[in-house]
C-alpha cells in the first residue's frame, strides 16, 4: 500500500492529579483520560527516496495555529516516523500530510495525537508490521500522552501519563470546548505550578474515587461534580481571563467546568445535546473564546480510515 490515512482524537483529562516534581524533571500524574470527537488526520504516502517530509493544513480559520506547528523535523509526527524507522531498520521515506483540527498548545494533546497517528500510518505504508503493543512502547518514548492516543476510549494514566490502564466506564458524554485565541505552553504551566507550590507540601497524586464511581455508573451529573485539575491555579495565574470563560459556562448550567490539561481550552459537561447547544451559545459571545465546539466522548484511538 503506498498511502494510508489515520484519524486520531484529542484527549481531555477528567481529573489531573499532579505530584511533586521528580528528579528527572517530570511530575508524577494520576489522571483519567477520555478521547473525544475532535480529530486530526494524518495521511502517509511512501516516497521512493529516504526523506521524511511533513505539511500541515487547517480548516479552522478562527485560530492562527498552523503558523506555530513546525513543518520540519521538530514536528512530532516526523519524530514518530523516525523512531519507527530506527526501531524497525526500515530505510523508506514518507510524506506526511496533517489536517489539523485539534487546537495547538490547547491542552488537548494535538501534537501527541499526530505522533500516534504517524506511528499507525507509517507502520501500515512501510509494512513494518509492529503490533499495537510494540507501537505503544515507541509511543511512550515520544511523549506522555501518545500511548493513550493509540488506545482511545477512557483510561487511567499513571507515571508521567504514559502508563495507560483500563477503567470501568459507561455512557457517552456531551462536551463543549471553549478554545482560546492563543495557546499556553505546557512547560510554562508546570513551571508556574512549581513556583506556586515551592515550600508547600505537594501530596502524591490520586484519581478521586468519586470520579471512578461516576464513570462506572455512567452518571453525567456526578461526573460533572467530580471533574478536577491540579493545574488550574497555575494556568489561571498565567491567564486570569480564563476564569471568566469558566464562569460563563457554569452560569449556563454546565454540570462541570475545568481546564483541559494545562489549558487554555476550557471544557464543560452538558446533560444532553440540547443543553450542550445552550452552553455553546452562551460561550460563543465570550471575549476570551476564539472558537466553541460541541463534542462527544469517549471515542476510539488512532485508527486507519
Ligand atoms: P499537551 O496537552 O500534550 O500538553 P498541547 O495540546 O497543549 O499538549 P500541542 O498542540 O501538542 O500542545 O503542541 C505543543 C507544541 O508542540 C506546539 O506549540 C508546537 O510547536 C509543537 N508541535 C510539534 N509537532 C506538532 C504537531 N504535529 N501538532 C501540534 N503541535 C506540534
Amino acid at each position: 500500500m503506498s498511502s494510508a490515512n489515520v484519524r486520531v482524537p484529542a484527549k481531555i483529562n477528567l481529573c489531573l492529579g499532579v505530584g511533586p516534581v521528580r528528579g528527572d524533571g517530570y511530575h508524577p500524574l494520576a489522571t483519567v483520560y477520555q478521547a473525544v470527537d475532535l480529530h486530526d488526520e494524518v495521511r502517509a504516502t511512501v516516497r521512493d527516496d529516504e526523506q521524511i517530509t511533513v505539511t500541515v493544513h487547517s480548516d479552522v480559520d478562527a485560530r492562527s495555529e498552523v503558523a506555530i506547528v513546525p513543518e520540519d523535523d521538530d514536528n512530532l509526527a516526523v519524530r514518530a516516523a523516525r523512531l519507527l524507522r530506527e526501531r524497525t531498520g526500515s530505510t523508506q521515506g514518507v510524506d506526511l500530510a496533517i489536517r489539523k483540527v485539534i487546537p495547538v498548545a490547547g491542552g488537548m494533546a494535538g501534537g501527541s495525537a499526530d505522533a500516534a497517528a504517524s506511528l499507525v500510518a507509517c507502520n501500515e505504508v512501510w509494512g513494518t508490521g509492529l503490533s499495537r503493543q510494540a507501537l505503544e512502547v515507541l509511543a511512550a518514548r515520544l511523549g506522555s500522552d501518545v500511548p493513550f492516543l493509540l488506545h482511545g476510549g477512557n483510561a487511567i494514566g499513571g507515571g508521567r501519563g504514559e502508563t495507560v490502564s483500563p477503567v470501568l466506564a459507561r455512557g457517552s458524554y456531551h462536551w463543549v470546548f471553549a478554545m482560546a485565541h492563543d495557546g499556553l505552553s505546557t512547560k510554562a504551566v508546570f513551571a508556574e505550578f512549581d513556583r506556586i507550590n515551592a515550600g508547600r507540601p505537594v501530596p502524591d497524586p490520586v484519581v478521586p474515587d468519586a470520579l471512578l464511581a461516576a464513570l462506572r455508573a455512567g452518571d453525567a451529573e456526578a461526573l460533572g461534580s467530580a471533574l478536577s485539575n491540579d493545574l488550574t491555579e497555575a494556568a489561571l495565574s498565567l491567564r486570569p481571563e480564563l476564569s471568566d470563560t469558566l464562569s460563563i459556562g457554569i452560569e449556563a448550567g454546565a454540570l462541570g467546568a475545568i481546564l483541559s490539561g494545562s489549558g487554555p481550552t476550557a471544557l464543560f459537561l452538558a446533560s444532553d445535546a440540547e443543553h450542550s447547544l445552550d452552553i455553546a451559545f452562551a460561550l460563543s459571545s465570550a471575549s476570551g473564546c476564539a472558537d466553541v465546539v460541541q463534542s462527544r466522548g469517549p471515542v476510539p484511538g488512532a485508527r486507519l480510515t
